[in-house]
């Protein structure tokens, strides 16, 4: 579902709004964000550094620590408003209906606890009966499922292990520990070289289908989006500026900035097309824009109704694409 309320929403998210008040400055990050997820669906969030991407990610499930605040906005996930949530029901879903894996597999683990015991502790959390055959049986599974022979490794440190494995790790607690329905990933492969990103791609896409789980990926690489994902939605200066599928945002961008941003990716052959920069630079969320935010880096600009009127989410050119640019609000 591209738009409006859908009670058959795995997730709905309604005018997330997020700020950091910092000494003598208000960084306005995530702005009026909306975007729904069906079961099984995967939706790729991309836009330059700074975007509000990680942000969005952080705000679904209550993880934005102070100067950060949600400050409004609704996280329907299931039907039932997160934001809402006492917090211990919140930390039961967190890991268990709904996962998280970072960037960064070897922070992400304890230094001074071994593998076996972090897996353990999330094993209990997650499950009401110890699993047939014990804890360490199951952990053994599960790792397995994962890639990771784990036959005398439980009492290794993170540090035993390399980054692949860690992030394999990772995702097996992440998918298998709990019944997640729903897999929130942070630049998953960021960290990793090119082999090891491609094994680690494969088993997300195999864990995805095995367990029919909706996925979004935030992530700065939009081949990731294509090899992975259903749909896409493309940020910019904290707002939403187009959401499609796949194939419609990458054969036919409707936003001048998912234009740009894609002609600023190399392709092969690379005679095929010049790679161009986006021109300017983000903008500063600390003094946000009176009207689009793209306006100074637009080849399309139309002028002042750019400069004077922030531009809402209105579909652009098939039922597929909304995109958020006067473009389609004015000329329709
Ligand atoms: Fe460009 Fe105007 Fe569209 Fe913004 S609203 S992207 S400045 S044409």
């Amino acid at each position: 579902m591209l738009n409006g309320t859908d009670r058959s929403a795995l997730l709905d998210v309604r005018g997330l709004t997020t700020r950091f008040a910092t000494p003598g400055a208000l960084i306005h990050a995530v702005e009026d964000v909306s975007f729904n997820l069906s079961p099984g669906e995967a939706v790729g969030l991309v836009g330059e550094s700074g975007s509000g991407k990680s942000t969005v990610l952080r705000s679904l499930l209550g993880l934005v620590k102070p100067p950060g605040r949600v400050v409004s906005g609704e996280v329907l996930f299931r039907g039932r408003d997160l934001r809402t949530l006492p917090a211990d029901e919140l930390r039961r879903i967190r890991g268990g209906q709904i996962s998280l894996i970072f960037q960064d597999p070897v922070n992400a683990f304890n230094p001074s606890l071994t593998i076996g015991e972090q897996l353990r502790r999330i094993l209990r959390l997650h499950r009401a009966e110890a699993p047939v055959g014990g804890f360490d049986r199951e952990i053994e599974r599960m790792l397995a499922r994962v890639g990771v022979d784990a036959s005398g490794k439980l009492n290794g440190y993170a540090f035993n292990f390399s980054q692949g494995q860690l992030q394999r790790i990772m995702i097996a607690a992440a998918c298998l520990s709990g019944s997640p329905s729903l897999l929130l990933a942070d630049e998953p492969t960021t960290s990793l070289d090119v082999t090891i990103e491609a094994q680690v791609l494969q088993l997300l896409r195999d864990l995805r289908q095995e367990l029919g789980l909706a996925l979004i990926l935030v992530t700065h690489n939009l081949a990731l989006v294509a090899e992975l994902c259903d749909r896409v939605l493309v940020m910019y200066a904290g707002r939403l500026v187009e959401d499609g599928d796949v194939y419609s945002v990458f054969d036919s961008p409707k936003h001048p900035y998912t234009q740009q941003l894609l002609r600023s990716v190399p392709r092969f052959p690379a005679s095929a097309r010049r790679v161009e920069a986006i021109s300017g630079s983000v903008p500063d969320l600390t003094a946000p824009a009176a009207g689009c935010a793209f306006a100074p880096r637009c080849e399309r600009y139309l002028g002042a109704i750019c400069d004077s009127l922030v531009p809402a989410l209105a579909p652009a050119g098939s039922a597929a694409q909304r995109a958020a640019c006067h473009l389609y609000t004015c000329q329709r």
